[in-house]
C-alpha cells in the first residue's frame, strides 16, 4: 500500500505509460461515458452517481422480454426466475463487503434500511439510550438519528452525541472517538458511523470501533453508502452488527436504485430479534401459503420485507459482474495508485498558483481514505467550481466550501487524470 509519491510524473507520457501497465484498462470500455454539450467530460463523480455498464441495457431488456413472454409466469419461468432473482446478487454483494452470503442481501434503499435495521438494534432502555456518531453526518443519516430516537421517547440532545473534528481540524480523529464511547460506557447502545464520511472522505477504522463498543456493552453500525465498492472490508471478521448501504454510488447501479444490508450471522441466526416484517422475510418454503404468524427467515433475508424489484435488479447485477470478475483487491490496489496521481498532480498544479488556495483535506495516508479526494476552497467560492464543471470536469460541491474528485479505479484512468490537471492548470491561470 505504499505507493511512493515520488514515482509520480506530471506528464502525458508517464499516464499514458501507466494506462498500458494497468491491468483493469480494458473495464472503461465496459462502462458509458457522458458527453455534455458535445464533448466527452473527464467524469470524478462515482463516489456521488457511477456511471452506467454497458451491460444494464441487455441486462434490462433480457427480464422485459421475459415479462412480455411469461407474464405472472416469469416468477417461475424466466431464465432467472423472479421470486429468487435477488438470490443471485448475493454473492457478489458478500464479496464486496466481506461477509458471509448469509449475512447480506439485496432489498430497499439505503435510508429505508437503516431504519429497518435500527428497528432490529437500537432498542435503547432508560439506562442504556445514546448514540455515538460523527459530526457533520449526511443529512439523511442525521435525520434518522433524530427520528429514532424521538420514536423512543428520548430526548435529542442528550441522545445523539457527535464526535467533531478538534478546533482547527479538518478529520475527526479515532482516539477522540473511542474516549467519548468510553465516557459514556454505561449508556450507550450504539455507535454509529459512516465507514467513509462523505464530507471528507475519512475511512474510519471499523473494526476498531466495532470492539470499542463491543467493549462497553453497545453495537456498532455503519453507513457504508461511500464504503462499499471503494475500500475493502471484512464485516463478519471485524464482528460488525449491521450496516448499509446504496448501490447507485461505487456500485454503479443506476440513480435510486435497490440497495443492500449486512447483519451479521451471530444476529441474523437469531430469529427471536424483533423487527418490522414483510412477506420476503416470512419463512421462503411457506411464503406463498399465506398464513397468519410472521416467521423470520433466517440471515439477513429475514430482514426483507416486499418482493424484489426485478428492473432495477437486472441494472445491479450487470455492475455486480463485473466487481466478481475484478475482486476488491485488484481494485484497491489500482485506487491507491490512481488517488496518489490525483492527489500529486493537484498539488503539483495549485502550488504553482500561491494566489488561491486549494488545500485536500482528505487524509493523506492511503490506508485512510478510498478514491475520494475533498478539496477546500479557501479565498474562493462556488463559482469556481461551476468553473471547472463549464470546462468538462465533473466533481461535485458540498456546502459550504468542498469540491469532492473521485477517480474510480473501473472507469477513470491515468490520463483523465492528466487531463484534469491540465483543465485546472488552465483555470487557475486567469482566476482572479
Ligand atoms: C448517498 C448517501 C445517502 C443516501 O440515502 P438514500 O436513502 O439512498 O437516498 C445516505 N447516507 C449517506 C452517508 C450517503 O452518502
Amino acid at each position: 500500500m505504499n505507493y511512493q509519491n515520488s514515482q509520480y510524473q506530471n506528464s502525458l507520457a508517464y499516464a499514458q505509460h501507466q494506462d498500458q501497465q494497468d491491468p483493469l484498462a480494458n473495464y472503461r470500455e465496459q462502462f458509458c461515458h457522458p458527453v455534455i454539450n458535445g464533448k466527452q467530460v473527464l467524469y470524478f463523480t462515482g463516489n456521488s452517481l457511477g456511471l452506467m455498464p454497458q451491460a444494464a441495457r441487455e441486462n434490462i431488456n433480457n427480464e422485459l422480454d421475459e415479462w412480455a413472454n411469461w407474464g405472472v409466469e416469469g416468477h417461475f419461468h424466466a431464465k432467472n426466475p423472479w421470486v429468487s432473482y435477488h438470490e443471485t446478487l448475493t454473492p457478489q454483494t458478500a464479496g464486496i463487503v466481506g461477509a458471509n452470503e448469509s449475512e447480506v442481501v439485496c432489498m430497499g434503499s439505503l435510508t429505508n434500511n437503516l431504519h429497518l435495521l435500527f428497528v432490529s438494534f437500537y432498542q435503547p432502555t432508560a439506562k442504556r439510550f445514546k448514540i455515538i456518531s460523527e459530526a457533520k453526518m449526511f443529512p439523511s443519516d442525521r435525520y434518522l438519528l433524530e427520528t429514532q430516537v424521538r420514536h423512543h421517547g428520548f430526548d435529542i440532545d442528550e441522545a445523539i452525541i457527535e464526535v467533531a473534528p478538534r478546533e482547527g481540524e479538518q478529520l475527526i480523529r479515532e482516539q477522540d472517538i473511542i474516549d467519548v464511547i468510553n465516557a459514556n460506557a454505561d449508556e450507550v447502545a450504539l455507535v454509529f458511523f459512516g465507514g467513509v464520511n462523505y464530507f471528507t472522505g475519512q475511512v474510519f477504522d471499523m473494526q476498531k470501533l466495532t470492539e470499542v463498543a463491543h467493549s462497553v456493552g453497545a453495537l456498532a453500525g455503519f453507513d457504508l453508502a461511500h464504503a462499499a465498492g471503494n475500500i475493502p472490508m471484512q464485516l463478519h471478521d471485524w464482528n460488525v452488527d449491521f450496516a448499509a448501504w446504496c448501490t447507485y454510488k461505487y456500485i454503479n447501479s443506476s440513480a435510486g436504485n435497490t440497495a443492500a444490508l449486512f447483519v451479521h450471522d451471530k444476529h441474523g441466526n437469531n430469529t427471536d430479534i424483533n423487527r418490522f416484517g414483510g412477506w420476503w422475510g416470512h419463512n421462503k418454503e411457506r411464503r406463498f401459503l399465506m398464513e397468519n404468524s410472521f416467521e423470520p427467515m433466517t440471515g439477513a433475508e429475514g430482514w426483507q420485507i416486499s418482493n424484489a424489484p426485478v428492473m432495477g435488479m437486472a441494472v445491479l447485477k450487470a455492475s455486480l459482474d463485473i466487481f466478481h470478475e475484478v475482486g476488491m483487491e485488484k481494485l484497491r490496489e489500482k485506487s491507491v495508485k490512481l488517488t496518489g496521481f490525483l492527489e500529486f498532480v493537484f498539488n503539483d498544479i495549485v502550488n504553482q498558483f500561491p494566489h488561491i488556495s486549494l488545500e485536500i483535506i482528505t487524509p493523506s495516508n492511503p490506508d485512510k481514505r478510498g478514491c475520494q479526494l475533498s478539496i477546500k476552497l479557501v479565498g474562493t467560492d462556488k463559482t469556481f467550481f461551476n468553473a471547472l464543471t463549464e470546462a468538462g470536469i465533473i466533481a461535485d460541491f458540498r456546502q459550504p466550501d468542498v469540491v469532492r474528485m473521485a477517480p474510480t479505479p473501473l472507469y477513470n484512468n491515468f490520463e483523465d487524470v492528466y487531463r484534469m490537471g491540465v483543465t485546472l492548470k488552465q483555470l487557475l491561470a486567469t482566476w482572479k
